[in-house]
């Protein structure tokens, strides 16, 4: 039994050695943050060769099932890393706007944390569990799932599972809405939202008339529809193809974001006929025109505004203009009802 205890030891021993800790982390973009975890790697291996030392048979059990943990992942973390010194960015990047249907701005902002800053570094290591709490820390596990999902998809590989269960153990969250913005101070937006004040900010965007014309029409369009900003871009942009007049059907999936069918305002739709705007999402020059300075809220805020609203209309029907509803019934049921309600909509007050 002893000697059995020994060769299991030798053999965890043998991976321990196996496995550099120096390849796990090489470059880093926070030099500081890699000094703080490598002290803390290294007081973990004195302590167990400490205890391996003064008991040769072996540790309590859950010290032994701790290090084969943790030796497992060490391993996942090795071959991940390899992986990702090889990896084709071209491929990757197809892999998220064509596998994962991400928008055009959320591709190019995972681009940029993944191969001009390297976050694929940081995978299942205390760099990210150190990293203050921020939305760019969002961006960075988000940068990180993407590549582990893109591994997974590619060559079967199961880094995404190893990489979830990490988060779990070392209790990462994505929420960051708890640093910047609490229910409490969104409650206060939206209690201090007024129309007017909306309105009369439109009206200053942008430094021409004809500028000023474009991106107040796109703002209103956001605030009118309560689309998703990058799908009323979309909409936007293909007006005329999509647009009845009163109704513009869209029926867009994207995992598990849905778009259905929204009411297109007859202020906004005659100017969209008439002048046929086009904005370009890849330049992204339109946030320096529109953004929450100028507009006085963050755009997407107008989405809530938007459906608190058509809820004075039909609750049922604000959640299935807002994407929520799902089922093929439901869909037929409230497009017809939509046709039905469009004058009452209208005299809503929206602009
Ligand atoms: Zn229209």
């Amino acid at each position: 039994m002893n000697e059995l205890l020994f060769e299991n030891n030798n053999e965890i021993r043998k991976s321990e050695n196996g496995v550099s800790l120096e390849s796990a982390s090489t470059r880093s973009i926070h030099a500081e943050l890699r000094t703080q975890s490598d002290t803390k790697l290294g007081s973990f291996n004195a302590s167990v060769d400490y205890v391996d030392d003064s008991n040769p048979f072996g540790s309590s059990t859950a010290e032994r099932v701790r290090k084969i943990m943790e030796d497992s992942r060490k391993k996942t973390i090795v071959v991940f890393l390899e992986m990702l010194s090889e990896i084709s960015w071209k491929d990757f990047e197809v892999f998220l706007s064509e596998t994962e249907k991400l928008s055009v701005p959320h591709v190019k902002n995972m681009m940029k944390y993944a191969m001009r800053w390297g976050c694929g570094e940081m995978y299942c290591s205390d760099e990210i569990v150190n990293y203050p709490k921020s939305r760019k820390k969002q961006s960075v596990m988000n940068c990180i799932s993407k590549l582990c999902q893109y591994f997974d998809y590619t060559y079967s590989t199961e880094f995404q599972a190893e990489w979830i269960k990490f988060l779990h153990q070392k209790r990462q969250t994505w929420a960051v809405a708890s640093v910047n913005v609490t229910p409490k101070t969104k409650f206060n937006i939206y209690k201090n939202w007024s129309k007017k004040q909306f309105l009369d900010n439109c009206s200053k965007l942008g430094q021409t008339k004809k500028s000023n014309l474009k991106f107040s029409t796109w703002v209103k369009f956001v605030y009118t529809t309560g689309l998703r900003p990058d799908e009323a871009m979309r909409a936007f942009n293909e007006h005329d193809e999509i647009c009845d007049g009163k109704v513009m059907e869209l029926f867009w999936h994207r995992r598990n974001k849905h778009a259905h069918a929204v009411y297109c305002h007859p202020e906004l739709h005659k100017v969209l006929k008439k002048h046929k705007f086009h904005i370009s999402q890849n330049s992204g020059s339109h946030y320096k025109i529109v953004n929450s300075r100028t507009v006085g809220c963050e755009v997407r805020f107008l989405r809530k505004v938007n459906f608190t609203k058509n809820c004075d209309l039909s609750v049922e029907l604000a959640n299935f203009m807002q994407g929520t509803a799902s089922s093929l019934r439901e869909r037929v049921y409230f497009l017809g009802d939509m046709h039905k309600l469009y004058e009452k909509w209208v005299a809503l007050d929206w602009l």
